[in-house]
Formats: structure tokens, sequence, C-alpha cells
């Protein structure tokens, strides 16, 4: 596999909360309003961690959520972060991001959920939240020179203004509009029959995306997990994904975890996600969720495959 070549993970995936202040139809974490996790980890873990992926050399993290913004010691751990040179970009909900928070630090993208382009269709899909609020802290972020990306889950309810997110999404400054099929995880996955846009659907939207002339980059493949299985079946990821309470996830549609970066070093962590990728519980777990992508609606009851104990074969 590559990844044995790599002596760390050359990407972090970091969820630093369950907790949020939208709750979400399309959630794939399955966060909303008070739903931290009783492990999460505490400010003095969360930076001693911080400062162990700096110093293995990762050279990128993506600090998510939940809303991450709502952890206390936020700012603190995208300080350590930078400081220690990883670049950085944050997932936010945009409802209380303070580009202030994060000046001086390396920053590559600020990216914001825009799932509407109407007041009623964002606030139908994302409860609670207050699109004026969400565009107004687009500007701020672009006013302040940090790298505004766009993200668009699309589902039954907003799919029909993919267009003018798009079109409001160049408007804004941003430099990046992300996409792809809705993820069938978390509180999606609960209201599946509500939201899975039809075939027509995505067509059209496929359609859409493929003849966009849009003045920004538009990322949406792999469109589908499917189509992203294809690819991880062949090559493991060299991102480690890390979970708000410091578990270890072998693959985000996958219930696995490998390692607990609270117990574990991160660069015991990043052994043991390795060898996970040998793992014939994980192998057989891929394969049937290439054949039946439903299943990956069980991949939030996360199941340890306690493979720092668990005699495999070695990383080269
Ligand atoms: S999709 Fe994002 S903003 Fe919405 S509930 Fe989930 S973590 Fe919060």
């Amino acid at each position: 596999m590559r990844i044995d070549a790599f002596s760390a993970p050359t990407m972090v995936t970091w969820q630093l909360t369950r907790d949020c202040n939208l709750a979400c139809l399309h959630c794939c974490t399955d966060s909303a309003p008070g739903k931290a996790l009783p492990g999460e980890l505490s400010r003095e873990r969360a930076l001693k961690l911080a400062r162990e992926i700096a110093a293995a050399g990762v050279p990128y993290a993506m600090i998510v959520g939940g809303e991450p913004t709502l952890v206390p010691h936020f700012a603190e751990v995208c300080r350590a972060l930078s400081e220690g040179g990883v670049l950085l970009k944050i997932e936010t909900n945009g409802m209380n991001f303070d580009p202030a928070a994060v000046e001086g630090l390396k920053i590559r993208s600020i990216q914001v959920s825009l799932d509407g382009a109407t007041p009623a269709t964002y606030a139908r899909q994302r409860p609670g939240g207050d699109l004026a609020k969400v565009l107004e802290t687009c500007r701020r972020i672009v006013a302040a020179k940090l790298p505004l990306e766009i993200t668009f889950a699309p589902t039954r309810l907003n799919i029909h203004e993919a267009e003018r997110v798009i079109a409001l999404a160049a408007e804004l400054g941003a430099f990046r509009f992300n996409t792809g099929k809705l993820m069938r995880l978390g509180t999606a996955a609960k209201l599946w029959d509500r939201l899975q846009p039809s075939a027509e659907q995505y067509a059209e939207f496929r359609a859409l995306l493929d003849a966009s002339r849009a003045p920004l980059e538009l990322c949406y493949l792999p469109f589908s997990l499917e189509e992203e299985l294809t690819g991880r079946l062949a090559q493991p990821s060299g991102t480690l994904l890390i979970l708000p309470d410091g578990r270890v996830k072998v693959f985000a549609a996958l219930p696995f975890t490998c390692a607990d970066a609270s117990r574990h070093s991160f660069l015991e962590a990043w052994d043991a996600y390795r060898r996970a990728w040998r793992d014939p519980r994980v192998l057989n777990a891929l394969e049937r969720l290439a054949a039946n992508p439903a299943l990956a609606a069980k991949a939030n009851a996360w199941v340890c495959l306690d493979s720092i104990s668990h005699d495999l074969p070695a990383v080269v």
C-alpha cells in the first residue's frame, strides 16, 4: 500500500465536537445542539494532540465538527497546529465564525455550508440556520482575505436551487464549490426517504455541474460514495479521521475505529490505521459497502477493531 511509505498522514480530518448550533436534516455526523459526546477531548488533551500532529510533520488538517467554533479551545487548537507548521482548512456553518479567531494563522481555506439560495429553503434543510447571517459571515471571510470555499449538500429539499447557490458562491468571492451525492450517513440516513434526490434530479444536477461556466472551481468528483469506494479499495487514503473523543476512524462510511488518540500517541494511531487497512474485517466490510451503500447508515455506531494489540502484519 502507498500509505506504508508515509511516516505520517498526508492530512488529518479532526472532528472537534458533535455539538452544533444547527440541526441539519442531512447531517452526516449526527450532530445537533447539545449532542457533544461525553468523552470529548479536554483542552489539555486536544492541545497535546495538536502538538503531536504538528511534530509528526502532517502538512494539512481539516478542522470540522459538529460546529468546531463552539469548542472553547477551537482557536487554541488551530493556533497550535498552525504554529507547528500545519496548514488549516476550517469547516463551519458560518453562524458564529469570526475571522479574527484565525488571524495570522496558516489558513488554506474556510469552508462554509450553503444549502439553499433562499432563506426558506436554507432554513428548511438547516433548522436553526439564518441565511442572511451566513452570507454576512462569508463576506467577512472574503474581506479578511481568507480563501472561501462553499459546500452544498443536495437533497430533495434544495436541489432545485443548486444553480443559484453556485452563482451566489461566485458572487461572494468563493474560489471553490464542493458537492457530490448526499451521503447516507448520520441524520441523513434516518431521513433518507425524505431527503434523497430522485435519479432524474441527480442527472439534472450532474448535467448542470458538467456544463457550468461559473467563475470558480467546481469540485464534485468522485460524485458518489460508490465511486469513492472504487478508489479506496485499490489504495487507502493517507488521511486520518479523528473523532471528538480522540478515537481514530478507519473510513468515514464504515463503523470501525482502530486507535484512540487519547490513549495512544498520534504515530501509534497512524500505524494502527495502516494495519487496519490489512484487516479482513475492514476489507470485507468495504466490499459489502460497495455492493450495498445503504450499509453506510450504520457508520456512526462505532466498533473498535483494537488493531493496536491485534496481531496483524507489521507495517514495513
Ligand atoms: S451539517 Fe454541519 S451545521 Fe448541520 S448539524 Fe451537521 S455539523 Fe451542524
